[in-house]
C-alpha cells in the first residue's frame, strides 16, 4: 500500500475513473466492455484486480489533487457496499481526493436497495447516473434492458430515499418505431421526476449486436433520422422549460449541478482509468487497458499493468471537437496557445461557410456551435479538422 508520502501528485483538479464491467444481462444494443454477472468469486477476483492496478505504479504526471471519481461500466451498482468500499479505500490511499469531491456511481434499475445505498452514501457518493433510457416497457424489452418501467420508479425513490440529491437521468431517443410523441411523454415523465441532470443518447446501431441482427433482418423497423433531429429539437425545449439548462450538445442540468467529472474530458484536463478498457489522459499522451475482463485480470495479477495502447493527443484538435461539445464553445486564444495558430488563418475559409450555413457563430472571443451546429456537430467537426 501507499504511504502518504508516495500519494500521486497530480496537475489541479484531475479525474478518477474506475470501470465495473459486469452487468445483469447484456442489452440488446450494447457495444461497450461488459461481461454477465457470474458469482460474486468473479467479481471479488476483478475488484482485487482493480485496487492492485490503482495501487500500483503512479503515472507519469504529477501534482495536486483529484475532485472527481466516478464509477463507470457495466454496472458498478452490481457492487456490494464493501468491494466499493475497498475500491475507493485504493483510490484514497493512491490519491489526495479533495473534500469537495464530486464522487459519482452509475446505477440501473432494480440493481440497489435501501441498505446498498445507504453504504455507497457512507462510502462519500454523492452523485448517481441513473440507467433510465425509457419509460416505455415495449422499448425496454427491445432494448433487452432487464428491467421495467415501474423498477425505474421505485430505484428513483429508493435513491432519493437514501439521500441522493445529484441525480442524472440517461434516457435514449432515436428508438426503433419510436415516434414524436411517444419521446414526448417519455421526457414529460423524466423532467416531471425533477432529477438535477439528465443526459441524451441518440441510439446508435452496432455491429455484432442482437439489436443490428434484428434491424437486418427487417424484424425491428430501422431508427429514422430525421425523427431522431425532431427529438433533439424537443428535447432543447422541454428542458429549458424544466429548469435544466443545457451545458453540452447533449447534457442538460441545474445550475451548479453539472457533471465535473465529464467537463474533464471536454475541457481536456488530465483523467486517470484503472479497470479492464479503461482510458487515460495525462494531459499529454492518452492511453488505455485491455479490454477483456479475464486478460485484464490475468495481466494484472502477473504484472500489475494492463495497459494496451498509448499514443500522443493532438492537442489541437481534441480542443476544437471537444471544446465545441460545451455550450461555451473554444476560446480564440486558448486554441493560439495550445495549437501556435491562429484559428481564423488555419480554417478560414472553413469557418465562413460555416457562420453562413448557420452552423457555428463567433464573436470577438469565443467560436460555438448554434442550435442547429450540434444537430450536425459531426458535420462541423469533420470540416475544422
Ligand atoms: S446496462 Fe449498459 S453496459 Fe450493461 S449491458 Fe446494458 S448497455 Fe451494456
Amino acid at each position: 500500500m501507499f504511504t502518504e508520502a508516495s500519494k500521486v501528485k497530480l496537475g489541479s483538479s484531475a479525474g478518477v475513473y474506475l470501470h465495473i464491467p459486469f452487468c445483469k444481462s447484456r442489452c440488446s444494443y450494447c457495444d461497450f466492455a461488459t461481461d454477465v454477472f457470474r458469482d460474486q468469486a468473479s467479481v471479488q477476483r476483478y475488484v482485487d484486480a482493480l485496487c492492485r492496478e490503482i495501487l500500483s505504479e503512479p503515472p507519469a504526471s504529477a501534482g495536486g489533487q483529484v475532485d472527481t471519481v466516478y464509477f463507470g461500466g457495466g454496472t458498478p451498482s452490481l457492487l456490494d457496499p464493501k468491494q466499493a468500499e475497498q475500491v475507493i479505500d485504493a483510490v484514497r490511499n493512491r490519491f489526495d481526493i479533495s473534500r469537495d469531491a464530486e464522487i459519482t456511481m452509475e446505477m440501473n434499475p432494480a440493481t440497489v436497495s435501501a441498505g446498498s445505498l445507504a453504504g455507497y452514501r457512507e462510502l462519500g457518493v454523492n452523485r448517481a447516473s441513473f440507467g433510465v433510457q425509457t419509460f416505455n416497457d415495449r422499448d425496454l424489452k427491445l432494448l433487452a434492458r432487464g428491467h421495467d418501467a415501474n423498477d425505474a420508479r421505485q430505484t428513483f425513490k429508493l435513491l432519493r430515499d437514501a439521500g441522493f440529491a445529484n441525480i442524472s437521468f440517461d434516457l435514449i431517443a432515436g428508438l426503433p418505431g419510436q415516434t414524436l410523441a411517444d419521446w414526448a411523454r417519455n421526457l414529460d415523465e423524466a423532467l416531471a421526476m425533477g432529477p438535477e441532470h439528465l443526459s441524451l443518447y441518440l441510439l446508435e446501431v452496432h455491429q455484432g449486436t442482437p439489436l443490428a441482427e434484428q434491424l437486418r433482418s427487417g424484424r425491428r423497423p430501422m431508427p429514422d433520422e430525421d425523427a431522431a433531429a425532431a427529438m433533439y429539437e424537443l428535447l432543447l425545449d422541454r428542458t429549458a422549460s424544466a429548469g435544466l439548462l443545457q451545458y453540452e450538445i447533449s447534457n442538460f442540468a441545474r445550475p451548479g449541478f453539472e457533471s465535473r467529472h465529464n467537463t474533464k474530458y471536454w475541457r481536456l484536463e488530465p483523467v486517470y482509468g484503472f479497470g479492464v478498457s479503461a482510458h487515460s489522459f495525462d494531459g499529454v499522451n492518452r492511453y488505455w487497458n485491455e479490454r477483456d475482463t479475464a486478460r485484464y485480470v490475468e495481466l494484472i495479477e502477473e504484472r500489475y499493468a494492463a495497459e494496451a495502447g498509448r499514443e500522443t493527443a493532438d492537442a489541437a484538435s481534441e480542443f476544437v471537437f471537444l471544446g465545441l461539445r460545451m455550450k461555451e464553445g473554444i476560446g480564440f486564444d486558448e486554441y493560439h496557445q495550445r495549437s501556435g495558430f491562429d484559428l481564423f488563418e488555419r480554417c478560414g475559409p472553413e469557418l465562413a461557410r460555416l457562420i453562413d450555413a448557420g452552423l457555428v457563430e463567433a464573436d470577438n472571443s469565443r467560436l460555438r456551435l448554434t442550435k442547429r451546429g450540434m444537430l450536425f456537430s459531426n458535420d462541423v467537426f469533420v470540416s475544422l479538422l
